[in-house]
This record gives C-alpha cells, structure tokens and sequence, in this order.
C-alpha cells in the first residue's frame, strides 16, 4: 500500500459505495459482485487480474484506484496449532492476528485498532496506548492474508474481534469490515460466527443495538463491582458496570443467543467465591455465558494467575447458579499469542 498515493482503496468500500463508484464509469450493477469476488473471494492484488472486465475498463479503474495487501512480517507458530501473524502496515505501525484451531473450528482474532487507549492494567495491549485506528482494509487484509497462508488447507470458520484494540472505539471501519465479511459475494461468513468483543463503550453499544447488521457479541466484564471494575478498567469510571449492564439486558439477541461475559481471572483481585455469587447475581436476567480466562502472565502486569483449584472453584459456583462458565485454555501463550498479550512487537 502507499500512504501517499490518493488513489482508493477498493476495500475501503462498502458494496453500495463501489456500486456508486462504478456506475460514475457507466458499468451495470453485476459489475460490483464480479469485482467483490475478485477482491475477497479469489484475493487478487490488482485491478488487471480481473480478468472478466473489458481491457480498457480495467485500465480506467486502476487510474483511479488501488488495492491494497497485507503481507505478514512473521508467522510464528505454537506446539497447540495457534498461528500469529505480525503485520506492518504503511505507516510503520504494527499489527498482530492469531488463528486458533481447536476441533472442528478453525478462529482467526483480528485486531481493530494499532493499539488499544483504554489502558485495562491486565493489558499488554492496553499498556501501550493508542497509535491509530485501523481502515476498513487493513481489517480485511487481515482476513486475507490468513486465508492466503491458509490455501485452502481449511476453512476459516469463526471470525472475533477480540486481538489489539477496541472495535467499538473504531466503529464506523470495524462495522464497514464486518458488513464485507457478511456480504454473500465477499467474504459470506454467517453472523453467528463474527463475535465483536468489546470493554463496554456504552455509545458504541447502543449504536450497535440499533444496526441492521447483527453479530455476536461479547463484553469484558472482569470485575463483579464498581469499585473493582474500576480499579482494572479505567473505561468503568467512564461508563460503568451499572449502565453497561442495563444495555446488555436489552440488547437485542437473536433467539436462543446469549452474550459471552469475558472474566479474566487475577489472584486475589476479582476470584473469590464472594465474586462469583455476585456475579451470578448481577447477571439474573441476562442471556448469558461466562468465559473464565486465567490471566495470561508476564512481568509487565502487576497482577498474577490464579491456581487451578481457585478456577475451579470459580467456575463451580457459577455452574451450580447455573450460569454456563467455560474455562479457555490460555492457547498460543508460548508464542506471546493469548488474549491480551499482542502487542505488534517483533
Ligand atoms: N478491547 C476488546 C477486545 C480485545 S481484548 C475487549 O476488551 O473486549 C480481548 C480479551 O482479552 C478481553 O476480554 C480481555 O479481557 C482479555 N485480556 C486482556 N488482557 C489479558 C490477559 N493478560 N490475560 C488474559 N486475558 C486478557
Ligand atoms: Fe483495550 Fe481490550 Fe486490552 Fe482493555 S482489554 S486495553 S479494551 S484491548
């Protein structure tokens, strides 16, 4: 990609917005679904590789515009299958993406933001501030490259917004992206396989209520009160757990669907039996799943793993509430690939 050149990026449209773009050339509506295929379907890296559009026509459009790629600067993989991708973008600026295989599903977490400003201490993302937010395409290209490495070994099933960044903190870009990556002749995933995780920007989430387009999503709760909620995440004192979970009671799900509570368990902060009880009591009414995720160390953080007995116990009291709570196997942590640990670093 060059930073300079103001030529579009054709995967910064959105499908009505290329169709617009195309019929200022004259070209008829089926124009727009050859050329999403060639963008996301066959992953083409010019405008000339369409080869179903007229010579001259291909010239006229890659006059005005570009496609832009992402190519990893590393691929590391761990022994449990996880794969993290670093990418630099035109900027300098760097990114990470992981795919997680695990059974018969094959995830890839991409990142949102370079970066992440809401500071969460648990973080390393969090730790380092916010460079930027990412465009539509370089969310896209994360998919791309993914599946270009990928080559047709498996299917990418599930996609999360859960790597570097806050999606909601970036919205219009993470809500154009997920509509290409539900759109039949682009990426065609089905909505019940897109999860936005998101620190509960209480705008962002009420917007998203409102959308047309609906995922899954899930929130970083972390905490079972203010008062420690705030301590871990600073975004609480903003929006807190109160109203967050008033939102949450009334998001609009689809029947059946629940909305996935993150709790990053940290010794001695937030994993007593007394946390469980209340959260199990603050969650009453709400369509709910739990997932435990056992911090994920390292020498930065201030804040320790909890034992194994205390997850369990964690969890038990939940289970017996009834809430269904699943611990997640910290994958990729040898690779510096878990949750919370991208930081774009090579
Ligand atoms: N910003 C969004 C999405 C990215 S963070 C959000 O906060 O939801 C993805 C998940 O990683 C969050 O649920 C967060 O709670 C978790 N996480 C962050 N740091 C972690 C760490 N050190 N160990 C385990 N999980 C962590
Ligand atoms: Fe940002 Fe999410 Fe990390 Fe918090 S947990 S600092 S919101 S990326």
């Amino acid at each position: 990609m060059n930073p300079l050149s103001d030529k579009i990026d054709l995967k910064n449209l959105l499908p009505s917005e290329l169709e617009e773009l195309l019929s200022s050339f004259g070209k008829e509506r089926y124009r727009t679904i050859q050329i999403l295929r060639w963008l996301y379907q066959k992953g083409v890296h010019s405008v000339e590789e369409m080869t179903n559009l007229s010579k001259r026509f291909r010239q006229e459009l890659g006059g005005i515009s570009t496609i832009s790629t992402l190519h990893p600067l590393r691929v590391e993989a761990s022994r449990d299958g996880t794969r993290k991708f670093l990418f630099g973008l035109g900027d300098g600026n760097r990114i990470e993406s992981v795919l997680i295989p695990d059974k018969r599903r094959l995830t890839l977490c991409l990142s949102t933001q370079a970066g992440c400003a809401l500071g969460c201490r648990f973080c390393l993302t969090g730790k380092r501030g916010l460079k930027r937010n990412l465009t539509p395409a370089e969310i896209l290209n994360q998919v791309l490259a993914a599946k270009e490495m990928l080559a047709g070994e498996m299917p990418i099933t599930n996609i999360v917004l859960m790597g570097m960044g806050e999606p909601l903190a970036n919205y219009e870009n993470t809500l154009k992206a997920i509509e290409l990556m539900l759109h039949p002749d682009a990426f065609n995933f089905s909505s019940r396989r897109i999860t936005l995780s998101t620190a509960g920007l209480l705008p962002g989430l009420e917007r998203l209520s409102k959308e047309r387009i609906q995922v899954r999503l899930a929130v970083s709760l972390n905490a079972s009160n203010e008062e420690i909620r705030s301590r871990l995440m600073p975004v609480n004192r903003r929006y807190p757990l109160r109203n967050l979970l008033e939102i949450c009671r009334s998001f609009p799900l689809r029947r059946r669907a629940r909305i996935t509570f993150e709790y990053v368990l940290l010794e001695g902060v937030n994993d007593s039996v007394q946390d469980a009880t209340r959260l199990l009591k603050i969650l009453k009414g709400i369509p709910s799943k739990i997932n435990l995720i056992p911090l994920n160390e390292d020498p930065d953080l201030p804040f320790h793993r909890p034992s194994e007995e205390r997850v369990s116990r964690f969890q038990e009291v939940l289970m017996k509430g009834g809430l269904m709570a699943i611990v997640r196997a910290g994958k990729g942590a040898e690779i510096h690939a878990a949750c919370g640990q991208l930081q774009g670093k090579e």
